[in-house]
């Protein structure tokens, strides 16, 4: 790889533009050149997208598996596994996710995403940047196809010991459970991004958690409140739910699973509108039936995980409701740019760059800048993938 630059030309994408014809020059791993025009004669490798798209690799911050996998089965064979499943479909970069379950669950999951982590090399498919501590402190109500005997409410005995494994860099709680405002700011500490999730909570409680820190929540309009389920909760006078506490501040952030079967047209485009592209990520929230045919699968870990269907397009529990994802970053950026007037720059912006601020690893990864990793992903002109660079490796 050292002697190796590899030029990649064609319809560039940046974080605000497209660079009509320009070429992303790769060098030991890194970007080291993005400009307008032809591949420089340093280049001694050139991959030309034609008329299609050179665009950064897509970052995932909320993911449960693929292939068969689930991160919470909790081997490095697994995790791997999944892994191996995103990056064929161009996330170069992700957050394996938890979903209930028992602390050991929990603490096994962590600890083998930490050693596929610090072993890893291109083979082992999408890199860990971070673990994305999400179940177990759901709200008793908003558990969705999550194990309920797997939920519970947050204490610092227990989360202080996934924070203090170092990986984890996402930290969802229901902002209404006791004890929320505490993991809040136990997060915040460990700089991870705060969000809220599987929550029926009201205003007040969400000015609560921002006061500690919160700043995004999970998959919008799925497992959340509304004006009448905080009604149905608390009372009148009517009060504001998640959706518009939102949508009132600027600085949260939200995400949508745009695989065209949780949200119709006009919710992916009205999130889009209302948070814009710095704020709105795209996420998979993808299970481990990914790449797999229909049938039964169980959600979270491989023993003790609920059961639910997969038809190859979504997940479902029959007669109850959706169960995530089973489909990949590149269908979600399809998905906007059929079913909304998001301009491909947007649409991309919010599968990588966005999602890594967010995360805080936009330093390394995110967006085709020069000394971020050559993580490099080319399209078609349909934005069919063609091939997939992770590190300046070939992938696909
Ligand atoms: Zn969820
Ligand atoms: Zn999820």
């Amino acid at each position: 790889m050292s002697s190796t630059r590899i030029a990649f030309t064609g319809q560039i994408i940046l974080p605000d533009r497209i660079l009509e014809r320009g070429a992303v020059e790769c060098a030991g791993g890194k970007i080291v050149r993005v400009a307008k025009g032809r591949a420089s004669r340093d280049a001694n490798v050139v991959i030309d997208a034609g008329d299609g798209y050179i665009s950064p690799g897509f970052i995932d911050i909320h993911v449960h598996g693929g292939a068969g996998a689930d991160y919470m089965d909790g081997t490095p064979h697994a995790v791997r596994q999944a892994n191996r499943a995103h990056l064929r479909r161009g996330t170069t970069s992700l957050f394996p996710t938890t979903t209930t379950g028992s602390p050991e669950e929990i603490t096994r999951m962590i600890a083998a995403c930490k050693e596929v982590a610090r072993k890893w090399k291109p083979d082992d498919g999408a890199r860990i940047a971070g673990v994305h501590l999400y179940g177990p402190y759901f709200a008793p109500g908003k558990v969705g196809c999550h194990s309920v005997d797997g939920r519970r409410e947050p204490t610092a005995d227990e989360y202080d010991t996934y924070f203090s494994s170092g990986i984890v860099r996402i930290a969802t709680c229901a902002a209404e459970l006791p004890g929320a405002e505490a993991f809040y700011k136990a997060a915040r500490r460990r700089k991870c991004l705060t969000t809220c999730g599987h929550s029926d909570a009201s205003w007040p409680e969400m000015a609560t958690a921002y006061k500690a820190g919160m700043r995004h929540v999970d998959h919008f309009w799925c497992a959340m409140s509304s004006v009448p389920s905080v009604r149905a909760r608390l009372g009148t006078p009517m009060r504001g739910s998640m959706e518009q506490f939102v949508l009132a501040h600027e600085e949260m952030s939200t995400e949508v699973i745009a695989d065209g079967q949780h949200l119709a047209p006009e919710l992916l485009a009205y999130a889009w509108k209302m948070k814009g592209p710095q704020k709105l990520c795209l996420v998979t929230d993808a299970n481990r039936a990914l790449g797999m045919p229909p049938g039964t699968y169980r959600f979270g870990p491989s023993d003790t995980g609920t059961f639910f269907e997969s038809d190859g397009k979504v997940g479902f529990v029959p007669g109850s409701g959706l169960a995530s994802s089973v489909v990949a970053l590149d269908t979600m950026v399809r998905t906007m740019l059929r079913d909304t007037p998001a301009p491909l720059e947007d649409v991309v912006r919010m599968a990588s760059l966005t999602p890594a601020e967010r995360a805080g690893v936009a330093r390394s990864v995110g967006s085709l800048e020069v000394g971020k990793l050559a993580d490099v992903l080319i399209f078609d002109a349909k934005m069919q993938l063609k091939r997939v660079f992770v590190h300046g490796f070939s992938a696909l």
